[in-house]
């Protein structure tokens, strides 16, 4: 998601030149400019009119994202490695697109049996297939005899008609019921038992990202390296694509469960719910596939019952996910605010760490005034009342030691001051606390939270304000020169670890922390004039 600049002039005239920035405003005020559509296409509900009315209504939203993606990453406007002909190239990826069109939507005759039913698993595989070929060759230039299939004038037109074929399955029951029936068990395991393509790339971003996170001696190179991989990965859309038709076919087996559905409509129904869980609460399937599952999410999230159903399976991450990150926050922000409190029940310590882990997500890149949201005090309030401090708990011990400090925060003061937060308001004014929290405190809470080498990385930006002119500082950096890598000194470690953890504190404006009543006393002439600026302050 775009959102406006606001690049301080400094950074901008030490980094890149002009042009670059001014590209890059361009691209934030278009998206600025679409922002209203998305938010209008996103409540469009497409429930009156014949079906292909109710289909091009639903779809405006998916259009709308599109041209958003055009003027920012363009990542829809992929071409396909061959020219599309006309007709298509027999088993290329638009022949098979059309055919799964024609099949379900243009040939179907309600009440009779289509032998071409049978196909479809087929030629959904035969499109998974030609996506993997393709993005194998977008991110790693690996060759393959295939990419001469992959005929299309943008990657968008596949998403789309799969997209369409999807929502007619979804808005017609008896429709989907009697494509499973033809499919058969091919079919079903195809849309309900095979996860998502999300390619060899991501798989391994994701776990050198976990290796790099989890050795306490990582360095910026190897962010660096790991973010890199990342980045490349993310270039691969065929899950992304494949998930316009998935997300919405998973959907319909979930909204079609009702108390008199026979047992293969609950079988469907069961694997549908824990595929639409596990794909819009693991952090690396929504990277993975985004936007199309929001968009096929919504009649879940509008239709009450389907909500709180949803959300007790385990879904309400999902929820808070979508409104955190994704173009349909406007749309789950109003969901949100009219949120029932049973949707909170029956919550794990797991689904309860998916909200968590959103709400930290938010509190990052959006900092203060995210603060003062009322759906966010609204969350840490209905939490509370559930389940107590175990998911502060739980969130406080982030698997990533860059996440922000709040459930630490707010589990240290209630326990600390034994309050009892029993108001939305009482939550407001923690969390006003928190923002205003002395930066000293606020240091003190990030230096725990970094892995060793971050510590050793950042000597210069924690630790005592006496700045260069602290010995202890002083010795640490010469220490620091003698590190090796893989041979560490917890003595040493301990004096750094000490350091950085107990300063002491100027007491008038809460602002500066020294490692020593020594250092506080030398920077006094420094800090005086500051001092008195930030007393008036607060
Ligand atoms: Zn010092
Ligand atoms: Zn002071």
């Amino acid at each position: 998601m775009p959102r406006p600049l606001a690049i301080p002039q400094d950074i901008k005239d030490t980094l890149l030149d002009d042009n670059f920035w001014s590209e890059l405003k361009e691209i934030a005020d278009a998206g600025e400019k679409i922002m209203p559509e998305i938010v209008s296409a996103s409540r469009k509900r497409g429930d009156s009119g014949t079906l292909d009315q109710r289909i091009q209504e639903r779809c405006e939203f998916a259009r709308a994202g599109m041209k958003l993606m055009a003027l920012t990453t363009g990542s829809h406007m992929a071409k396909g490695f061959a020219p599309l002909c006309n007709p298509p190239i027999p088993t290329g990826m638009m022949h098979c697109i059309r055919a799964i069109e024609r099949i379900v939507r243009k040939e179907y005759t309600p009440g009779r049996k289509s032998a071409d039913f049978s196909k479809l698993a087929y030629l959904l595989k035969r499109v998974r297939h030609l996506l993997r070929v393709y993005y194998n060759f977008i991110v790693a230039r690996q060759a393959d005899d295939d990419l001469v299939f992959c005929d299309w004038e943008t990657i968008f037109d596949v998403g789309i008609t799969l997209h369409q074929v999807g929502l007619c399955l979804l808005l017609d029951p008896p429709r989907l019921r009697a494509v499973m029936a033809g499919g058969g068990k091919e079919l079903e395991s195809f849309l309900l038992d095979e996860e998502l393509d999300v390619g060899a790339f991501r798989v391994a971003a994701i776990q050198v990202e976990k290796i790099v996170e989890a050795d306490p001696e990582s360095e910026d190179a190897d962010r660096v390296a790991s973010s890199k991989l990342e980045r490349a990965a993310e270039a691969d859309l065929a899950a992304h694509t494949m998930a316009w038709f998935m997300g919405d076919l998973a959907v319909a087996f979930f909204l079609n469960e009702k108390d008199d559905s026979d047992a293969d409509e609950k079988r469907w129904a069961a694997k549908a719910t824990k595929r639409l869980v596990h794909w819009s609460t693991s952090p690396t399937l929504r990277d993975a596939i985004g936007d199309p599952l929001t968009d096929a999410m919504r009649p879940i999230y509008w239709t009450t019952t389907a909500l709180v159903k949803f959300c007790q399976a385990g879904g309400l991450g999902a929820l808070f996910g979508d409104w955190v990150n994704s173009s349909g926050q406007v749309l789950c922000g109003e969901i949100l605010e009219k949120l029932p409190d049973a949707a909170w029940k029956n919550q794990t310590p797991t689904s309860l760490r998916h909200v968590t882990r959103e709400i930290q997500f938010k509190l990052t890149h959006e900092g203060d005034g995210f603060a003062s949201d009322p759906i966010l005090i609204d969350a840490l309030f209905k939490m509370y009342k559930h389940y107590g401090l175990a998911p502060f708990h739980k969130g406080a011990k982030a698997e990533k030691s860059r996440d922000p400090i709040v459930f630490h925060y707010i589990e240290r003061q209630i326990k600390r001051d034994g309050l009892e937060m029993r108001t939305p308001a009482d939550w407001r004014r923690l969390l006003d606390s928190y923002i205003n929290m002395p930066r000293s405190v606020n240091r003190r809470y990030s230096w725990s939270n970094m892995t060793i080498s971050g510590k050793w990385d950042c000597l210069e930006y924690y630790g005592c304000s006496n700045g260069e002119a602290c010995p202890e500082r002083k010795a640490l950096e010469a220490l620091r020169e003698q590190r090796v890598r893989g041979v560490r000194d917890p003595a040493v470690e301990q004096r750094l670890e000490k350091w950085g953890a107990k300063p002491r504190q100027c007491a008038a404006c809460g602002w500066t922390a020294y490692c020593s009543s020594e250092c506080q006393k030398v920077h006094w002439a420094d800090h005086k004039p500051d001092c008195l600026k930030k007393r008036k302050r607060a």
